[in-house]
């Protein structure tokens, strides 16, 4: 059998049993599916149940603890043994719940940013996940596509693939349908193929799917692939080293007074079982699940605010933001553009003010043959014929809709509002080529085939070109101008007139595009084309700031973050936008020309002052953000074409379109839009910074805590006291603590004013901005309190003295909770009831720690003495004192702010 790439596409076709024009039905494609299976090549679905359950019993941390129990084993404690075992797998469940959560978060994530493909099924395009594509399909490609499976090109309009994922070559390969011949050629010889993984970087097409998943060229290689696994969070990264660390330092200091026990001649098991305490104490059990808890919660909180995480990392980078580049067009504004004015052979025409019979769907219906300048028809109908949008009339009904580029179809509309309708002119001028539109060239062309259309005249030829795009790079191809039926060489005062026209407009925040047409006697090829121009005139349209944008900026404004906008729009247009958002206040402007004449240090000087970036292309963005980040800023940065792709690599948040990106800028990014929206980033810092916050304070909880049972635990014995806590004990207390308190603290809803505080420094620690020194402080005090009080009742002589340090730290834990939600505000002004889900655990957990010390059987299996209902309330007061105590910290650093 010859190669998919020896055949005609005809015979692709029909080997493949597909009609290209209709595509399979869907009871075919089912049949295939079946067939073929899914579309996949790694299941990118979540880790299984059993690795989780696997995780959470092979972590250092539970390793000491089960060592802990055989020790506890061999010196005959066998109660304690199983006891430790059944708190080890209890804690194990506890965190495989969580985890188990967590990754159920993020596979429901991963398969939403699954990339979606535009397929031709039963007559009609539909957007499919790529997942679904069956051999036979024929997908429709367009710049910034991934390519989803191995293919046949059958179609191909400039189409430009980038394959270096499979060739090395890092050059687009153009792509053709003829068929080529010889045998074995290398997959980048392949020139009408396209393959599974590689990136349109240019032009449209189509294909007929010839192999997906992993007999796709890529599941080749896929091996390599299959071994890309999870990477950890530099939060997580540095908090599984505080966790070992910790386990160290523990274990050092249970060494210590295991020695000193020895050598002041305790008996071998009592002090076995003190190292064995000592090591349990240390352990921060919860730590690791509950960091991927809130991490993987923080990113659905996310998605409900409409964005859509990537890449988990990029949770807690939102929260130190500096910087926020933002394109403007869909992103800052509507993206629901109108023609508003028009202006050729010096002459304008406000569409506002047309005639009412010019109405969208009454000139659509009744073919208005208007009594408008032949020089406005020419610009409209050019504007509509460059232009790969199309109306859409519902049939019987009244409503007409617009398909394609906001700013194509608003031309389109304006075309049928004269009474062009862009169905006739395609048909009456025939398309024979294009260049497409691209963001470095900023325009676009067609060559139609010459025809006639009332209302239309053109200079007799056999072919003529129609380009539309930024109107100082039109002039630049320009020599001559259209007045009214007859060609004008373009003077400088014509020159002078359409610039200051263009300018004019621009400054009311319109975007201009000219347009220019050519007659041709023959088809010349690639970027010959757009020369010997003759000027029609000009487009300019409104697309109002999305009305949510300025409060947006406002909010960014407030938390020290700079919003930076960056477009591809003409400088004045920009001015008048961003002056309009305040994200400029002097009108203050670089355009891309401006920015490639800068040195390095020039732009960095620069970005000092200016927020306003215009006339840009995508390389530039990726300059941007470099500088920014030589300035030592965090930025995060939008894109949605293919080229932007490098840009968004870079930033240290990348955030794609959901709706007008590309595959290619959502593959290269750390967020996904799901609504275009400015103001979407801003809530996502701030939901960042809560998340950051929340990790923070559960360190700050659960080390704090710990600090104070090892202090409690290694100063006993230098007081010369027996063992204050039992292992058994000190499992509990970290069940309770970590385990059911940490969870209500990590859902802490944002502190008030988060937004009204400047980003975290980059490079802060996650003990720094006083965590540590409170850590450490709080951890003194809760050993202090419960060490103190046993230490009197053991001087006292009681029995029950180790009860009530056991009960001493139980309480200071709850208290230490409620106290740690607020770093500086009162927890009065915080409201207790403003985390109910923690108010409802710091109940809960007292009544559990209540339960052990009363009811007979749990004092039995805790080895706990009864204490009286006095002592209790002893115990519960000297608690409640971490939380006065945090309270007066509080209430000082407010004094010191202040
Ligand atoms: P922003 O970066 O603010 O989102 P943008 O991405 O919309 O702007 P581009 O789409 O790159 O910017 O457009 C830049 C310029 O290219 C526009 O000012 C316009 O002159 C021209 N242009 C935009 N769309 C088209 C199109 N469909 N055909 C021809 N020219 C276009």
């Amino acid at each position: 059998m010859s190669d998919w790439y020896q055949r005609t596409t005809d015979d692709a076709l029909q080997t493949l049993g597909v009609d290209a024009s209709r595509g399979l039905d869907d009871s075919g494609a089912a049949r295939r599916l079946a067939e073929s299976g899914p579309n996949v090549l790694i299941d990118s679905g979540m880790k299984s149940p059993w690795r989780i359950l696997w995780e959470q019993f092979s972590a250092t941390m539970v390793l000491i603890l089960i060592i802990a129990a055989l020790v506890s084993g061999l010196l005959g404690r066998v109660n304690e043994t199983v006891s430790i075992l059944a708190i080890v797998v209890l804690f194990g469940l506890l965190g495989f719940a969580q985890e188990y959560r967590a990754e159920k978060a993020l596979a429901a994530l991963k398969k939403m940013a699954a990339p979606q493909v535009r397929v031709r099924r039963g007559g009609g395009v539909r957007q499919l996940p790529a997942r679904d594509l069956v051999p036979g399909d024929i997908v429709l490609l367009e710049a910034g596509n991934i390519v989803p499976a191995d293919g046949r090109i059958i179609e191909s309009a400039a189409l430009a693939i980038q394959e270096s994922m499979l060739t090395g070559e890092s050059e687009p390969a153009a792509k053709i349908t003829a068929p080529l011949s010889g045998d074995d050629l290398p997959l980048g010889d392949r020139h009408n193929m396209a393959y599974m993984g590689t990136l349109v970087t240019g032009g449209r097409g189509a294909l007929v799917v010839t192999a997906t998943g992993m007999r796709a060229e890529l599941g080749r290689i896929a091996a390599a692939l299959q071994s890309v696994h999870e990477t950890q969070t530099p939060l997580q990264v540095r908090l599984d080293q505080l966790g070992q660390w910790l386990a160290v330092a523990g274990l050092a200091a249970a060494a210590l007074v295991m020695g000193l026990g020895l050598l002041r001649g305790d008996g071998l098991r009592e002090t076995f079982l003190l190292g064995v305490s000592v090591a349990v104490a240390v352990v921060p059990e919860g730590l690791p699940a509950v960091v991927t808890f809130t991490l993987a919660l923080g990113a659905r909180r996310l998605l409900k605010r409409q964005a859509l995480i990537r890449k988990l990392p990029a949770v807690e980078t939102l929260g130190a933001v500096t910087v926020i580049c933002s394109d403007k067009t869909g992103t800052l504004t509507e993206n629901r553009m109108t023609v508003v004015m028009l202006d050729a052979a010096g002459h304008r025409l406000d569409m506002q003010e047309l005639d009412p019979r010019h109405a969208l769907a009454g000139a659509a219906r009744d073919g208005v043959t208007s009594p408008v300048n032949p020089a406005f028809m020419l610009l409209v109908g050019g504007g509509a014929l460059c232009n790969d949008a199309s109306l859409r009339h519902e049939p019987g009904g009244t409503e007409t809709h617009v398909l394609g580029d906001p700013t194509e179809a608003a031309m389109v509309v304006a075309a049928a509002r004269l009474g062009l309708l862009k169905d006739e002119l395609d048909r009456r001028l025939e398309r024979v080529a294009e260049l497409p539109f691209d963001s470095e060239r900023k325009r676009m062309t067609t060559v139609h085939r010459a025809g006639i259309v009332p209302g239309l005249d053109l200079p007799a030829a056999p072919y003529v070109a129609f380009t539309k795009g930024a109107v100082d790079g039109i002039l630049g191809a320009t020599a001559q101008v259209w007045m009214e039926g007859h060609v004008e060489p373009l003077t400088a005062a014509w020159r002078t007139r359409i610039e200051s026209s263009n300018d004019d407009l621009a400054a009311r925040g319109m975007r201009v595009l000219g347009v220019a047409f050519r007659p041709l006697a023959a088809i010349p090829d690639g970027s010959a084309l757009e020369q010997d121009l003759i000027f029609v005139g000009l487009i300019a349209l409104i697309d109002p700031p999305r009305a949510e944008a300025q409060a947006a900026v406002q909010t960014s404004r407030d938390a020290g973050i700079r919003p930076i906008m960056i477009t591809g729009d003409h400088p004045l247009t920009a001015r008048a936008i961003a002056g309009q958002l305040g994200i400029t206040a002097d009108g203050a402007v670089v355009s891309g020309q401006a920015l490639n004449a800068m040195s390095d240090a020039e732009l960095s000087a620069a970005l000092g002052e200016v927020s306003v970036f215009a006339r840009v292309s995508p390389a530039h963005k990726l300059r941007i953000v470099e500088a920014l980040q030589a300035r030592g800023h965090i930025v995060a940065m939008t894109g949605d074409g293919v080229n932007d792709a490098p840009a968004l690599r870079r930033a240290d948040i990348g955030v794609a379109m959901g709706i007008t990106g590309t595959d290619v800028s959502k593959q290269a990014s750390d967020m996904v839009l799901l609504d275009d929206n400015f103001a979407t980033i801003v809530a996502a810092v701030a939901e960042g910074r809560t998340i950051y916050n929340n990790v923070r304070r559960f360190v700050k909880f659960s080390v704090g805590g710990n600090i104070g049972k090892i202090a409690v635990m290694v100063l006993a014995p230098l007081l010369g006291m027996p063992l204050p806590l039992l292992p058994l004990q000190l499992l509990w207390l970290n069940l309770l603590t970590d385990g059911l308190l940490g969870l209500g603290l990590g859902v802490e809803p944002s502190e008030v004013g988060v937004m009204r505080r400047p980003p975290r420094p980059p490079g802060e620690s996650i003990l720094g901005d006083g965590t540590g020194a409170h850590m450490a402080w709080l951890g003194a005090f809760i050993a202090l309190l419960a060490g103190g009080a046993g230490w009197l009742y053991w001087m006292a002589g009681q029995p029950g003295w180790q009860t009530m340090v056991f009960s001493t730290l139980a309480f200071a834990q709850v208290a230490q909770a409620l106290a740690v939600r607020s770093a500086r505000a009162s927890l009065l002004r915080v409201g207790l009831l403003t985390n109910k889900p923690l108010a409802l655990l710091a109940a809960l957990v007292g009544l559990l720690q209540l339960a052990v010390l009363f009811i007979p059987p749990l004092q039995v299996f805790f080895h706990v003495m009864p204490l009286g209902v006095l002592d209790i309330a002893i115990s519960m007061g000297l608690g409640s004192l971490v939380l006065w105590a945090s309270e007066l910290e509080k209430a000082v650093l407010r004094l010191r702010c202040r």
